[in-house]
């Protein structure tokens, strides 16, 4: 086990031989300082188990050092004995209030400021396991997070993620009169890439088609996988004519594109298009899905591989 490191600052310099001598004795790694800028300095450069402060300093008095040690987030777990020959009731309060975990009078016996030392070691020792432990938990719980909002084949948002940022983008675009367009995207014949190429092969067309349509929209468009081989984008400020452009390219690089999975056979999409200007919205934003929904069955029945726009009739 490495040594507890202290930072003992003291301005008398044969007590602090004495001290410094007893606590190294007492197997800690004592660092000496004889003024309160050294001492924050030294917080800067090393770091400390305990710190040992005197209160009568040649530069900063003892409180003030404390006080900015505790403001620092750096230096705020580090527990501070004073040390001081000012021992009245109002001294001591002063020190506590600035922070301080222990107060010591002098003269005070080597033995005391041992056992005062030991009982800060092991509350320190105990604050960090319980941070230690927090951050475990903290860093859990935001992969939990994670995995409840994405897709875990195609790294897309999910469907409960998608509504949940829909319905508060819809809200948003009624309340600005904006327009919103909304696309769903379903893979043609995609039951034959599966029973042709395997299931896997499926997969990979699944993660190759999210990556295409990823690139193939804004940074502020949202993609998601909608559930099998569907997938919907929601436009934010985009008519009908500027959500036509994402569409088509989309059309495009999949038709174009040449799947790792299924060499030398082609795969496509159909693409159903609605846009809030079109369509009466209800403030549950599922009559824009739908009408995008109904596009999309429109372009399968009028031979896929296309896009077709929601009218209302
Ligand atoms: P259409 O052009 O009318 O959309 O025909 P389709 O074959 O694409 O549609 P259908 O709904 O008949 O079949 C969809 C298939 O997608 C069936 C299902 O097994 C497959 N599928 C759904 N999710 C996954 C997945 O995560 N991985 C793989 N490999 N296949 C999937
Ligand atoms: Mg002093
Ligand atoms: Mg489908
Ligand atoms: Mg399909």
């Amino acid at each position: 086990m490495a040594k507890a490191k202290i930072l003992f600052v003291e301005d008398n310099k044969t007590q602090a031989r004495v001290t410094k001598e007893f606590l190294e004795k007492n197997g800690y790694d004592v660092y000496w300082v004889e003024d309160g800028k050294s001492a924050i300095k030294s917080t800067r450069e090393h770091s400390f188990d305990v710190i040992i402060l005197d209160l009568i300093l040649p530069d900063l008095n003892g409180n003030e050092v404390c006080r900015w040690l505790k403001m620092n987030d750096a230096t705020r777990g580090i527990p501070i004995i004073i040390l001081t020959a000012k021992n009245s009731i109002e001294n001591k309060v002063e020190g506590l209030e600035a922070g301080a975990d222990d107060y010591l009078s002098k003269p005070y016996m080597d033995t005391e400021l041992n056992a005062r030392i030991y009982a800060c070691l092991r509350t320190k020792a105990l604050q960090d396991e319980l941070l230690r432990k927090n951050r475990q938990l903290e860093d859990l719980l935001s992969k939990v997070e994670v995995l409840a909002i994405t897709d875990p084949l195609t790294g897309l948002f999910n469907r409960r993620r998608f509504e949940t940022i829909f319905e508060k983008e819809l809200k948003r675009a009624i309340r600005h009169r904006t327009p919103v367009s909304c696309m769903m995207i379903d893979i043609d014949h995609f039951k034959a890439v599966n029973d042709t190429f395997g299931h896997r092969a499926g997969d990979s067309v699944l993660i190759e088609t999210a990556a295409i349509l990823k690139k193939s929209v804004r940074e502020i468009d949202l993609v998601a996988r909608w559930g099998g081989e569907e997938f919907i984008v929601l436009l934010p400020q985009s008519s009908s004519e500027d959500a036509m452009r994402p569409a088509s390219r989309i059309l495009e690089s999949i038709s174009g594109h040449e799947f790792a999975a299924t060499p030398g056979s082609r795969v496509t999409v159909s693409i159903g298009l609605a846009n809030s200007h079109q369509v009466h919205l209800d403030t549950d934003g599922e009559k824009l899905i739908n009408s995008a929904d109904i596009a999309l069955y429109d372009a399968k029945r009028r031979g896929r591989n296309r896009i077709e726009l929601f009218r209302e009739k």
